[in-house]
C-alpha cells in the first residue's frame, strides 16, 4: 500500500537542441532511423522533489516494455530520437528513461501515458515556433540567455531552465530546456526549484 503513494513533487520536461549535443568534443551519432528533424527533441520527463533532488529507479519490477508503446513508436523516433554513439533505433535511450526516471511516476503514468504524456507535452509548447517568433533562430548566431528565457515566459508564462554545454571552441551553446510540469502531468507549471545550469549571457544557437 505504501508503495502506492505518490512519492515526487513536479515533472522536469527536459528538451534537448540536437545541434548541440551533436557540436561537442564527443560529437554524436544520428539513430538508425536517420537523421533526427531540426528541432528540439525529448530527452525526459522527469519527477523531482521541490527541494532540487529526485527519486530515481523506482521499480526494478517495471521494465520497459517496446510493445506496450506499439502506437507511439512513429512519433518517439521523430520527438524523441536517440543522439548518443553508437547509433541505435532509440530503444535503449527510452528503456534508460523509464527505469529511471519513468518508473518513479507509475502511481500517475503507465509505461504508455509516460511516453504519450511527454509526447503531448513537447507538441503543446512547440519550443522552436516559440524562439522564431521572437527571432531566434538555430543559426548559429549568439543570443542574450535573458532573450531565451524571456520568450519563453512571455508565450508560455513560465520561466524555464537553460542549460548550456561547449563546442569544441568552448562556446557556450544552448543545449537543454527545462520547463516544469504539475505532478498530475495536467501542465506546465512555474518550478518550484529552477535547475541552475552553466550558461554565459550570450550563447550560441547552433544550427542542426
Ligand atoms: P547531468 O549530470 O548530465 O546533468 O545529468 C545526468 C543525469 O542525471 C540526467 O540524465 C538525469 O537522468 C539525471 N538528472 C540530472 N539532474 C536532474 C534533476 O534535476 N532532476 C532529475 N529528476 N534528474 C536529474
Ligand atoms: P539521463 O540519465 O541523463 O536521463 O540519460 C542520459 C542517458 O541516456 C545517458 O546514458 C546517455 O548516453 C543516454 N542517451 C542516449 N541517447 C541520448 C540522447 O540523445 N541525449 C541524451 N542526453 N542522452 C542520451
Ligand atoms: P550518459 O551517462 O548519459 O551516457 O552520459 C553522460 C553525459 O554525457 C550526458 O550528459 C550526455 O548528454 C553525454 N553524452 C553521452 N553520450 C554522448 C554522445 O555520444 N555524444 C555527446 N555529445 N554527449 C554524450
Amino acid at each position: 500500500v505504501l508503495s502506492t503513494a505518490q512519492d515526487f513533487d513536479f515533472f522536469y520536461l527536459v528538451l534537448q537542441w540536437p545541434g548541440a549535443y551533436c557540436d561537442t568534443r564527443r560529437s554524436c551519432c544520428y539513430p538508425t532511423t536517420g537523421k533526427p528533424a531540426a528541432d528540439f527533441s525529448i530527452h525526459g520527463l522527469w519527477p523531482n522533489y521541490n527541494d532540487g533532488s529526485y527519486p530515481s529507479n523506482c521499480d526494478p519490477d517495471s521494465p520497459f516494455d517496446a510493445s506496450k508503446i506499439k502506437d507511439l513508436i512513429g512519433r518517439m523516433q521523430a520527438e524523441w530520437p536517440t543522439l548518443a554513439c553508437p547509433s541505435g533505433d532509440g530503444l535503449t535511450f527510452w528503456e534508460h528513461e523509464w527505469e529511471k526516471h519513468g518508473t518513479c511516476s507509475e502511481s500517475v503514468l503507465d509505461q504508455h501515458h509516460y511516453f504519450q504524456t511527454a509526447l503531448d507535452l513537447k507538441d503543446k509548447l512547440n519550443l522552436l515556433g516559440i524562439l522564431r517568433d521572437a527571432g531566434i533562430e538555430p543559426d548559429g548566431g549568439y543570443y542574450s540567455l535573458s532573450s531565451i528565457s524571456g520568450a519563453i515566459k512571455a508565450a508560455t508564462g513560465f520561466t524555464p531552465g537553460i542549460e548550456c554545454n561547449v563546442d569544441e571552441a568552448r562556446n557556450s551553446q544552448l543545449y537543454q530546456v527545462y520547463l516544469c510540469v504539475d505532478s498530475s502531468a495536467s501542465g506546465f507549471i512555474e518550478c518550484p526549484n529552477l535547475p541552475r545550469r552553466k550558461c554565459s549571457s550570450r550563447i550560441e544557437f547552433p544550427a542542426f
